[in-house]
């Protein structure tokens, strides 16, 4: 046997025992558990949280240092983890504890059998669970050298710096726990419903009630079961089909059910009714179109709550439940659920645990908002939350359900185009190189790359290290060359099988699945729709379609309108910059905007010290790029890598270096002096003196948790500009979309609802019934033009207006500014504002 035993350390009556997984090499030259890195770590939560490390006792499950910290060694050193789990459970047995803190996955595991891989302790951390030998608890959290491998640049693996904030939630717990020995997890009465007299006598039961919870359970996409709760205790849950004869159970007749089902129906119609749920313009969807159960009034979505409360923050049930109930991790009675080995009761029993876990979390999240102050915003839940965030549920659900038709044979012959491209490409890539190179292998290009050419060796072959090759290393022309055709093969690839190899819906539309609380600045994303919205992966990613070069105008040339519709782009003009201008209360390039000057064509004659008629496309272009860096404070290495990237993308034949960047940046911020001197230095002081919160104009509020430096900096100068674009257009889509309801437009809208179907963080995209064109675009620009009040914003200022541009086309590519082709003089709104 070889190594130093680390033994347990500390007092010995300790209410709180500490369990690590294993000495490192400072615990093993002092032969005292946590005394290196990871236990300065811990000493700081505990400082922070209130609990003693005197108070505590220390150990570890492994007594002994494995070679190279990894513990897959501690063989070669003639130990196991086995051989110490035994006296571990009799030196905890001796100190007696009220609770143990488990750090990390194997302490989870050894002290109550719990969690199994690496995500273990990420499901069950903040979890109160019973130990699996003694009479304790265990209160699970993240390893401090989980948070120590990730300081160094790059780190894979990296558990984010926000998640301290986590931790000491899971410490407060556990200090909570250790004044009492108790083991009390939460009691809830779930109920199977099984008849339409007990559905009736459940919601008879709580008739004064208004505010229920509602979960569904889905497979292959179809509900088959819904949970109810009026609150935190009590729950149901009733399956849509006779779930309990597919497992030759005792049966729910036909009629049985369809009564349920009609129960529910009219007990959702009902507007009093405030339906809350998790994610759910999901459930929302599913219940509407499979089941036929429509929803009169979602009331509040907790991930939404959750969102608008911390958004830096995980917004799962699993998390939130963590947080803000007592309920051990239970997420996996549901996706462990095996139809071939589980009674259905099971699953019955887990979807009413999540409506009442739901119920629980909306109150805890209630509470916390109602304690929130957000200066400026005396009625920020009812006025942002409520009045403009929930909003956004029925603005996106009716969104979604429009899509976009699509012309296939165009869709096709994009393919096949895109087949010979790859092909022409890779045969000169093949020509260079001297052997088949498969681009996307990163092992095949690191070999071109460092061993047959030679570059000196960089780490990965990503596209930012491909275009700083490029640019700042690679000197012969066909070594430059093949670093291009690498990018240009990726590049087409990814557009034909993402853009154009995508399948359209069930009904032939191109549609988008919208995550609402998908960015921490409150900008939507898109992503495709797949398992369980529908049986396989169908629709696009609308956000990732790019506007520029050739592949985004192919891209919107399958897309077509309806017969009698329009395509109408809306969009405001320079939105970003604006609000960066006015922040930085720059009133030179506040007044060029205001005179229609071309401000990036300018940000380049000032750069490139030439007149502004003499700048090129591609000056125009840097020009742009660089004000958008400079903006948010980037540097000269994110500078060249933008540059070269978009010029890439959009077929600019420019290229800069690093150095390049940094003097191109450096004239910039010299014309431009107050984005830095008053808008920058604004944000870093009001951080400082708002404990670290920004609010944006309308009222939404960020906290940032990041490490304080740098890189948190630059996240807060992005912020208020980012979070402003997205919310203004909103809010005058919204504001647009009563209006049309008011003119009666909205029947003829596809759908009937709503004539928007993209939303690009600053501009949508709608289908418009052709002979209302022109009112439609009069009432939404009326509506984006109005004066943004940035009084009660962190950075207080006047009002601000953007415009708004607007274009018309029959074929997205063919939206132009003067209307489309053939239906000159119809748009009379479009032909005067032009
Ligand atoms: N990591 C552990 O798990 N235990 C220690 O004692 C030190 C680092």
């Amino acid at each position: 046997m070889l190594g130093q035993r680390v033994e347990g350390h500390g007092a010995t009556d300790a209410k709180i025992v500490i369990v690590g997984e294993a000495p490192g090499k400072d615990e093993e030259e002092e032969g005292r558990p946590f005394v290196g890195p990871s236990g300065r770590l811990l000493n700081e939560w505990l400082k922070q949280a209130g609990i003693n490390r005197h108070d505590c006792y220390v150990t570890n499950v492994v007594k002994y240092r494995p070679p190279s910290n990894n513990l897959k060694r501690l063989g070669e050193i003639g130990h196991t983890i086995e051989e110490g789990i035994p006296q571990l459970w009799q030196e905890i047995g001796q100190i007696n504890p009220n609770v143990i803190l488990a750090l990390g996955n194997l302490s989870l595991k050894v002290l109550t059998g719990k969690g199994s891989g690496f995500s273990g302790i990420l499901k069950y951390r903040g979890s109160i669970l019973p130990s699996s030998h003694l009479d304790c608890k265990v209160v699970p959290t993240i390893h401090p050298a989980a948070f120590l491998h990730s300081e160094g640049e790059g780190a894979k693996g990296a558990m984010k710096y926000q998640m301290r904030y986590v931790v000491n939630y899971d410490l407060l717990r556990l200090k909570e726990q250790s004044l009492f020995r108790r083991y009390s997890p939460p009691s809830r009465n779930l109920e199977i419903v099984r008849s339409p007299i007990q559905l009736q006598r459940f919601l008879d039961l709580y008739a004064d009630k208004k505010i229920v919870s509602v979960d569904i359970e889905t497979l292959y996409g179809i509900p088959i079961c819904i949970a109810l709760a009026f609150n935190e205790w009590h729950g149901i849950s009733l399956p849509f089909f006779d779930l309990m004869s597919w497992q030759n159970l005792e049966g729910i007749s036909r009629t049985e059910l369809s009564v349920m089902i009609k129960i529910l129906a009219t007990f959702f119609a009902r507007k009093d009714i405030k339906v809350i749920g998790q994610n759910f313009k999901f459930d929302h969807s599913k219940l509407e179109d499979i089941s036929g159960i429509k929803i009169a009034n979602v009331h509040c979505d907790i991930m939404f709550l959750a969102h608008t409360l911390h958004c830096e923050f995980e917004k799962s049930q699993a998390f939130l439940a963590s947080l803000y109930t007592e309920e051990p991790y239970y997420k996996d009675e549901g996706r462990e659920f095996d139809w071939k080995k589980d009674n259905v009761d099971r699953l019955l029993l887990y979807n009413a645990k999540d409506a009442v876990i739901a119920f629980e979390i909306y109150l805890r999240l209630m509470e916390a908002c109602k304690e929130l102050v957000v200066p400026g915003f005396p009625n920020w839940l009812d006025d942002f939350f409520f009045g403009y965030v929930m909003k956004l549920h029925n603005f996106y659900k009716d969104m979604e359900e429009v899509g976009l038709a699509v012309d296939n044979t165009r869709r096709k012959e994009l393919v096949n185009e895109y087949d010979d491209k790859i092909k022409f490409a890779q045969h000169e890539l093949n020509t260079i190189a001297g052997w088949e190179v498969n681009v996307s292998s990163p092992k095949q290009v690191q070999l071109l790359l460092y061993r047959q050419f030679k570059l000196p060796l960089r780490k990965g072959v990503d596209e930012d290290t491909l275009v700083a090759l490029e640019a700042n290393i690679a000197k012969l022309p066909e070594h430059k060359r093949a670093i291009n055709l690498i990018g240009i093969i990726r590049g087409l690839r990814k557009a034909k099988g993402t853009y154009f190899e995508a399948k359209p819906d069930y009904d032939g539309r191109m549609r988008t699945s919208v995550r609402i609380c998908g960015t921490e600045t409150g900008r939507t994303s898109n992503s495709i729709l797949k398992p369980p919205l529908r049986p396989t992966k169908v629709g696009l990613a609308f956000q990732t379609m790019t506007k520029h070069g050739e592949i985004g105008a192919e891209l919107r040339s399958y897309f077509t309108a309806d017969p009698g519709y329009d395509f109408v782009e809306v969009d405001l003009s320079q939105a970003e910059a604006r609000i960066v201008a006015h922040l930085g209360r720059d009133e030179k390039t506040l007044k060029l905007f205001a005179d229609k000057v071309d401000i990036h064509k300018l940000t380049a004659s000032w750069i490139f010290g030439t007149p502004p008629e003499k700048v090129t496309t591609e000056l125009r272009f840097i020009g742009k790029t660089t004000r958008h860096a400079g903006n948010y404070d980037m540097g000269k290495r994110r500078l060249m890598q933008i540059v070269n990237t978009d010029a890439k993308k959009f077929k600019i034949g420019i290229s800069i270096s690093e150095w390049r960047g940094g003097q191109i940046l450096d004239k910039f911020h010299s014309f431009c002096p107050s984005i830095r001197k008053v808008f920058h230095t604004e944000i870093r002081e009001a951080l400082d003196q708002n404990d670290r919160v920004l609010v944006t104009p309308f009222g939404r509020y960020r906290k940032f948790f990041d490490r304080w430096g740098e890189d948190l900096f630059r996240e807060a100068y992005a912020h208020i500009p980012q979070a402003t674009v997205p919310d203004h257009l909103r809010r005058a889509g919204l504001r647009a979309l009563d209006r049309y309801r008011e003119d009666k437009i909205t029947p003829y809208f596809i759908g009937g609802k709503t004539p928007f179907v993209i939303e690009a963080h600053d501009a949508f995209l709608a289908l418009v019934p052709h002979e209302y064109v022109g009112r439609y675009i009069e009432i939404l620009n009326e509506e984006l033009e109005r004066p943004i009040d940035f009084t009660n914003c962190t950075l207080s200022r006047g009002p601000l207006v953007i415009p708004a541009e607007a274009k018309v086309g029959r074929n997205y590519k063919e939206c132009k500014v003067k209307g489309c082709p053939g239906c000159e003089g119809m748009h009379d709104y479009i032909l005067r504002a032009a």
